[in-house]
């Protein structure tokens, strides 16, 4: 264990419970963090928290208590059994795909575990989970009881400063799961997140209730999980692009999955700044409009850019509108907070020289809730415009 004694002045976000340290807050360590345990003090030797150590990140260390007790097998049975009694009060049923554990936002910080049916993947999100391994994984395996359990280790390479975090190579076979009664499969070893964007569950529902007789182009696509959902709902036409070809081959297997049909025009293969360039200059309409792009900003740096790439790409979605109809347009960077993606879309707007009404907002759903004490856990934004 490490003891970690705060600068004079600094205790304040550890008062508050807020479950990060950063380094900079640090005055003085002593001992050895090689068992993952950090223990927080005040600079007048008071304890403050505990949590996991990270030596290579900013956030040294995720505090997972605040009243002296140690993070040990009991404590993650327990905090893992509350975040599972969540998920059985507000999932919907026919729904067997889910976010079990939301790291922070389950009071877990660092772990991430996802279940699709009969499959759980457990993503170690720092190097003090990572080292914590062994309890962590038997605490699931006791209280979730998953058939097949996969383990990522992501936490040393985000140290580390790897951008871009590869899943591992390996052929596991696709996790079938539900959702609202809807056939999915996971691709939980060569996919995007840990297979599946369960959080965008609510905003697929909402989808499926006003899709009935309408076409559908759903942009940044994936598998295609939008498009299976408006077909549900009586959907005439969905076309889905993305630029990864397996991304598009696993949306071929969704809508066959579901009983729909799989025509090639409906899946195209393109880089979407091109592809939404090509249809706005066809004169192109569609009654509904998804954009779901990945995280335009991942690190403070790259806001603006982020904020010109959103503003650029829901300009040209806009104009892809028809009257009366929908986009629903989406930013999972947390950097891009609700009220700046509100300002880009709503400039986006007056440069397409289109009109829309803000009609609801639609985040992740229940099972990836924002602890209070860290609301930078909160990430996706869903605006729903109709066009005037
Ligand atoms: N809407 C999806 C999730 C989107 S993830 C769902 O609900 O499941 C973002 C997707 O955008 C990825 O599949 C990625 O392959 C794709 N992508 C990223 N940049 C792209 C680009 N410039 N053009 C087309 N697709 C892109």
């Amino acid at each position: 264990m490490i003891r970690l004694t705060l600068k004079r002045g600094r205790e304040a976000s550890v008062a508050r419970r807020h479950p990060w340290l950063f380094s900079g807050a640090v005055a003085s360590a002593e001992g050895d963090g090689s068992d993952g345990h950090a223990e927080v003090v005040g600079a007048d030797g008071r304890p403050l928290a505990r949590g996991a150590y990270s030596p290579d990140s900013q956030i040294l260390a995720r505090l997972w208590t605040f009243d002296g007790r140690v993070p040990d097998g009991a404590l993650l049975r327990e905090r893992f059994a509350a975040a599972r009694k969540l998920r059985l009060e507000c999932l919907p049923p026919e729904t067997t795909g889910y976010r079990a554990v939301n790291s922070e936002g389950d009071l877990c910080p660092g772990v991430l575990l996802d279940v699709y049916g009969e499959t759980a993947v457990l993503e170690l999100l720092t190097r003090g989970t990572e080292v914590w391994r062994p309890e962590i994984e038997a605490a699931v395996r006791e209280v979730f009881a998953p058939s097949r359990l996969i383990v990522r280790e992501t936490g040393s390479a985000r140290d580390s400063g790897k951008s871009e975090i590869r899943n591992p190579k390996s052929e596991l076979p696709l996790a079938p799961f539900l959702e609202n009664g809807l056939h999915f499969l996971a691709d939980v070893s060569g996919g995007q997140k840990t297979g599946f964007f369960l959080d965008q569950r609510d905003n697929r529902a909402r989808l499926r209730a006003l899709a009935r007789g309408k076409t559908v182009l759903n942009l940044f696509s994936y598998s295609g999980a939008f498009s299976v959902a408006a077909l549900a709902g009586g959907a005439s036409r969905c076309v889905d692009v993305d630029s990864s070809s397996g991304a598009l081959e696993l949306a071929r297997e969704h809508r066959r999955a579901n009983g729909f049909s799989t025509e090639d025009p409906d899946f195209v293969q393109a880089d979407v700044f091109d592809d939404v360039r090509g249809r706005a200059a066809a004169g192109e309409r569609w009654d509904i409009v998804v954009c779901d792009p990945p995280a335009f900003a991942k690190k403070k740096a790259d806001v603006d850019r982020a904020a010109r790439g959103y503003k650029d790409v829901n300009r040209v979605a806009m104009a892809l509108v028809a009257p009366a109809g929908w986009l629903l347009t989406c930013s999972c960077s947390g950097l891009v907070d609700a009220d700046l993606f509100q300002k880009i879309v709503f400039s986006a707007s007056v440069d397409a020289r289109a009109a829309f009404v803000l009609v609801a907002r639609q985040g992740a759903g229940p099972d990836h809730p924002v602890s209070l004490d860290c609301p930078e856990g909160e990430y996706l934004k869903g605006l729903w415009l109709r066009r005037a």
